[in-house]
C-alpha cells in the first residue's frame, strides 16, 4: 500500500547525510570534549566546529550556543533560567506568553506560577491564531516588573508564524528579556537572532531532519541565566554534562542542509500546501482552515472538520497508508480540546475535528493528489 508521511511538524527522518555524520562520529569519537588527551581533544575539535557552524547560521557566537536534549529542554531552560534569575536581580515577577505556547512552555510558567511565586499574563492571540504587538505592549507597561517575554516564532498545530522581531523590538527597548520557542520554524523559516532581536531562541534537531534527543538554546550574551542543570560545568557552565557530540554534530549537519536550500523548498511546499488547501476546502464541505492564511509555515496544512472526529479519521487515514496527526501530540486521545484551538475561539465541537497535514522534504503532488482521493469518504464515513 502506498505510505504518505504528512506529520513532519511531530517529527522528521533523519536524512541520508545527516545519518552518515552521525555514524561516522559515533564509530570514531569516542573521546569525552573536557579530556586532555588526543582522543577528547578531537571530540572538543568536532564540538566546537559544530558549535561554529550552528552560530554561524544563527548569526551568533560560538559562546551563545548552549547544546540541549531537545526542544523542551531548551524551552525549560531558557523559561526557569531567564525568569528565576531576573527575578532575583531585579525583582522583576511576571511572565508573559501567549495563549498558544507549546506545553513545554505553557507548563514551565503554570509551574513557575504554582510553585514559585510568579504572575503569569497570558497574551491572547486573533481568529488566525496572531499575537497584537498592541496587547504585548499594554502588557509590559514599563516593563520593570516583567521577568520574561516568551512567545514562539510558529505554532505547531496551525503554523501560524508570529511577528518576533517586532515583538523583540518592543522587549529590547524596554531591557525585557524576550525568548522564543523556534522549533517549528527550525530549517523553515530565517534563524538570524540580530534580525529578530531575541535574547533566547530554542531549536530541537529532529525538526529538521536530525536526530532526535539533541537541540540548543541560543542565549544571548549578558541574558540573565541561571543553569538548569549543575555539575560538570559544561557549556561554560550553563548546561552541565557530557556533550553527545555525534548527535550535536548531526544538527550541525542537518540545519546547514535545511539553510541551504530552505528558500526552493518553501517554494515547492508552499506550492503543494495551498494546492491541499484549496482542494480540500473544495471537496469536503464543513471544512475550514486553522491558523493563518498567509503568515503560515509553508509546509503547514490545518483544518477543523465539522462533525467528524479527529480520531476517526486519523485511523482511518492510517489504515489507507496516511500518517496526519491532530496537531498535538498531548491532546490527541484525550478528550480535552486543545489550548491552542480553544484559544484562536474554535468551539470545543469544532476543535474535536482537527487534523492536520504537515508536509516535507519527500512529499509529492501525487502523496496530495492520493489523500484528496481517500479523505472525502473517511469524513463521510466518521460522521455517519
Ligand atoms: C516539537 C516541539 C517542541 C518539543 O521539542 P522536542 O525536541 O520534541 O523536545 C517544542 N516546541 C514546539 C513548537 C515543537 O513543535
Amino acid at each position: 500500500m502506498q505510505q504518505v508521511y504528512l506529520d513532519h511538524a511531530a517529527t522528521t527522518p533523519v536524512r541520508r547525510e545527516v545519518l552518515e555524520v552521525m555514524q561516522r562520529h559515533f564509530a570514531e569519537v569516542y573521546g569525552n570534549p573536557s579530556s586532555i588527551h588526543r582522543a577528547g581533544r578531537q571530540a572538543s575539535v568536532l564540538l566546537e566546529r559544530s558549535r561554529e557552524t550552528l552560530a554561524g547560521l544563527l548569526n551568533a557566537r560560538p559562546g551563545e550556543i548552549i547544546f540541549t536534549s531537545g526542544g523542551t529542554e531548551s524551552d525549560n531552560a531558557a523559561v526557569r533560567g531567564i525568569a528565576l534569575a531576573r527575578r532575583a536581580m531585579t525583582g522583576a515577577d511576571r511572565l508573559l506568553v501567549s495563549a498558544i505556547e507549546h506545553k513545554a512552555v505553557l507548563e514551565t510558567v503554570e509551574e513557575m506560577r504554582d510553585r514559585f511565586g510568579f504572575k503569569l499574563d497570558l497574551l491572547p492571540v486573533d481568529r488566525e491564531g496572531l499575537v497584537s504587538l498592541d496587547d504585548v505592549a499594554r502588557a509590559l507597561g514599563d516593563g520593570r516588573d516583567v521577568a520574561l517575554v516568551s512567545v514562539m516564532y510558529a505554532n505547531n498545530e496551525i503554523g501560524t508564524i508570529e511577528p518576533i522581531a517586532e515583538i523583540g523590538s518592543l522587549c529590547r527597548s524596554l531591557n525585557v528579556p524576550f525568548h522564543t520557542d523556534a522549533v517549528q520554524a527550525g530549517g523553515k523559516l530565517p534563524l538570524d537572532v540580530e534580525a529578530l532581536q531575541v535574547d533566547a531562541l530554542s531549536l530541537g534537531a529532529h525538526k529538521f531532519y536530525g536526530p532526535k534527543g539533541v537541540g540548543l538554546l541560543y542565549l544571548r550574551s549578558g541574558a540573565p541565566f541561571w543553569p538548569q542543570m549543575t555539575g560538570g560545568g559544561q557549556e561554560r557552565g550553563r548546561r552541565a554534562g557530557t556533550e553527545n557530540v555525534p548527535l550535536i554534530a548531526a544538527m550541525a549537519k542537518a540545519l546547514e542542509l535545511a539553510e541551504q536550500e530552505r528558500n526552493d523548498e518553501e517554494q515547492r511546499l508552499r506550492t503543494l500546501r495551498d494546492y491541499l488547501i484549496g482542494a480540500l476546502l473544495e471537496s469536503v464541505d464543513g471544512v475550514q482552515l486553522t491558523g493563518a492564511r498567509e503568515k503560515r509555515l509553508a509546509n503547514h496544512a490545518s483544518f477543523v472538520v465539522e462533525g467528524a472526529e479527529a480520531e476517526g479519521m486519523l485511523i482511518a487515514l492510517d489504515l489507507a497508508g496516511i500518517a496526519a496527526s491532530s496537531g498535538s501530540a498531548c491532546a490527541s486521545g484525550a478528550n480535552r480540546p486543545s489550548h491552542v484551538l480553544e484559544a484562536i475561539g474554535l468551539s470545543p465541537h469544532l476543535a474535536a475535528g482537527a487534523l492536520r497535514f504537515s508536509l516535507g522534504r519527500d512529499t509529492t503532488a501525487a502523496d496530495i493528489d492520493y489523500v484528496l482521493t481517500v479523505l472525502p469518504e473517511i469524513v463521510k464515513r466518521v460522521r455517519s
